[in-house]
């Protein structure tokens, strides 16, 4: 039985060049492709979860241009519930310019625009629908002040928020995020929020633990084609890659936190839900692009077949 999950978050229209190596600073290069896609955390989150057949609505602001009819026509496409999809009057949609080498690797720059208006009034006006929600995903593409104010409300509501903190924020404020039930940073944003470094599997470890000890919830720390690892109270869990060849790593991160929140609004135990998001996620960097990359449940089933 699928669950209902609330997105709090971004969307930006992806601009996309595949490059034969990343560009040094100053130079310009010959790109070797190029193309247009949707993405954005928060949207990316909602529509892997939706795809694999969460009920999802989201909370996001979208820009008052082509790019922001384009982004709601998209998000219509991918099933969400559009309810508190508002236009931000003058402000763009939020863009994010990708570069791709051949080995998938990305580098990639982000403009806010229209994200930056996502506001706590906004989150307040959508609570009656939040209430009737499983789960609450954030992530950190979005003021801050509308993350806090919605760790909050969804204490208040008594529902439980997974929290993706990314891209890293020097600034935040983790004693405004006491409460989540889940935090889900990669390597790096682990070591900004612990201040450790995160070089060896210990030191990857004790920085997890240092996290945990900050009750902001369990902790799940992506490590790219190494898979995961799980803190909770009992302990620290590996959760293993899938071996695959990376064709585009762009949006995979995503594509784990979106259907680590199908798996466990699902029902599923959390060990479950992490061991089905890692091979959700393995199985989109095997395909170019960030939510074009997110698998049917159909061709998921085929794949782990
Ligand atoms: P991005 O910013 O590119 O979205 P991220 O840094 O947030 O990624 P990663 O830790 O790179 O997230 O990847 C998320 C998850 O995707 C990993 O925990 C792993 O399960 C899966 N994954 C990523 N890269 C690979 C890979 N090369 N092979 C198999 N699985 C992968």
């Amino acid at each position: 039985m699928a669950g209902r999950i609330a997105v709090i978050g971004s969307n930006n229209v992806d601009l996309v060049a595949t490059v034969p190596r990343m560009p040094a600073p100053g130079e310009t290069l010959a790109g070797t492709g190029f193309s247009t896609g949707f993405g954005g955390k928060g949207a990316n989150q909602a529509v892997a979860a939706a795809r694999l057949g969460s009920a999802v609505t989201m909370v996001t602001r979208t820009g008052d241009d082509g790019f922001g009819r384009d982004m709601r026509r998209n998000l219509l496409a991918a099933g969400i519930d559009l309810t508190h999809v508002t236009k931000a009057p003058g402000l763009p949609n939020g863009v994010a310019s990708i570069l791709v080498d051949p080995a998938g690797e990305n580098t990639i720059v982000i403009v806010a625009g229209a994200n930056a208006a996502l506001s706590p009034a906004d989150v307040d006006r959508a609570a009656p629908d939040l209430a009737r929600c499983d789960l609450i995903l954030l992530q950190l593409e979005i003021p801050l002040d509308t993350v806090y104010h919605t760790v909050a409300l969804a204490a208040r509501l008594g529902l439980g928020v997974i929290l993706n903190p990314a891209p890293a924020a020097p600034g935040l404020d983790l004693s405004r995020l006491r409460g989540l039930a889940w935090i889900c940073p990669n390597e790096t944003e682990l070591s900004q929020l612990t201040g450790l470094a995160v070089e060896t599997p210990a030191q990857i470890e004790a920085a997890a633990r240092r996290l945990y000890a900050q009750d902001l919830g369990n902790v799940v720390v992506t490590l790219g084609a190494r898979g995961a690892a799980l803190v909770t109270a009992a302990g620290t869990t590996a959760i293993p890659a899938l071996t695959v060849a990376p064709v585009d790593t762009t949006g995979a991160g995503d594509a784990f936190v979106g259907a680590f929140a199908h798996h466990l609004a699902a029902g599923n135990a959390p060990e479950r839900a992490l061991r089905l998001a890692s091979a959700y996620a393995a199985l989109s960097v095997t395909r170019p692009g960030a939510q074009s990359s997110y698998a049917t449940p159909d061709e998921f089933a085929a794949f782990l077949a």
